[in-house]
């Protein structure tokens, strides 16, 4: 098929803070030459480009007010015309509701374009909240350990660079996991319906391991893209 013909993929993936989506979208980019795109980094190249889209969302962010989804739609639809996305697209942050998601469809619609699959990265919270309350660093050189799943060789000396200052992010604990967790199933729930309603919705493990992750997710992406 040549490029001509090709209709850009529209992906969407899921996932709650702390489940890897970053990584894995990164992922997917390099494997299938799609571009993550992020609302927050839509809007501020929009409005960095000054065109119409980006100048309404300008005046709307000057005064403090969210920006409504007619404009955020507008922005993405101009992003879509442009030739690195022209393998597909990966959104990220949006829709961020069921009513943003019929948009979306109407949006697409226009170009014979549809969602072709939403995935779900799933977690347990459980286990979900002790990976990331667990989580700490060397101040001196960054390196990643864990309370349960990386602790040092030598107790209180980082492995790499023998220093013995160690640091935790403030919402590095269970009770501000838990909450964004709760927050995140309870903003994407009606999504998650209203994708499974239109049967595109797939799921894919997030708690195993980046590799086996990887690999499901791109599964799924191969499919997709028909590659
Ligand atoms: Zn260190």
């Amino acid at each position: 098929m040549s490029d001509v013909t090709t209709i850009p993929a529209v992906l969407i993936l899921l996932g709650p803070p702390g489940a890897g989506k970053g990584t894995q979208a990164r992922m997917l980019e390099e494997a299938f030459g799609l571009v993550q795109l992020s609302t927050g980094d839509l809007l501020r190249a929009a409005v960095a480009a000054g065109t119409d889209a980006g100048m309404a969302a300008k005046a709307v962010m000057a005064a403090g007010a969210l920006v409504p989804d007619d404009v955020v739609l507008a922005i993405l639809k101009d992003r879509m015309r442009d030739a690195d996305t022209k393998r597909g697209v990966i959104l990220d942050g949006f829709p961020r509701t069921a009513g943003q998601a019929e948009a979306l469809d109407g949006l697409l619609a226009c170009t014979d374009q549809q969602v072709n699959s939403v995935i779900s990265m799933d977690v347990e919270d459980g286990p979900m909240i002790a990976r990331v309350a667990g989580r700490y660093t060397c101040a001196g050189c960054g390196e990643g350990y864990h309370d349960m799943f990386k602790q040092p060789a030598k107790a209180g000396v980082c492995d790499k660079c023998g220093g013995a200052d160690f640091k935790r992010r403030p919402d590095d604990n269970a009770e501000t996991a838990g909450a964004r967790l709760t927050a995140y199933h309870a903003q994407t729930a009606p999504l998650i319906a209203y994708y499974e309603g239109r049967g595109v919705l797939e799921r894919v493990d997030a708690m195993a391991d980046i590799a086996a992750v990887r690999d499901a997710l791109q599964a799924r992406v191969k499919r997709v893209m028909g590659d």
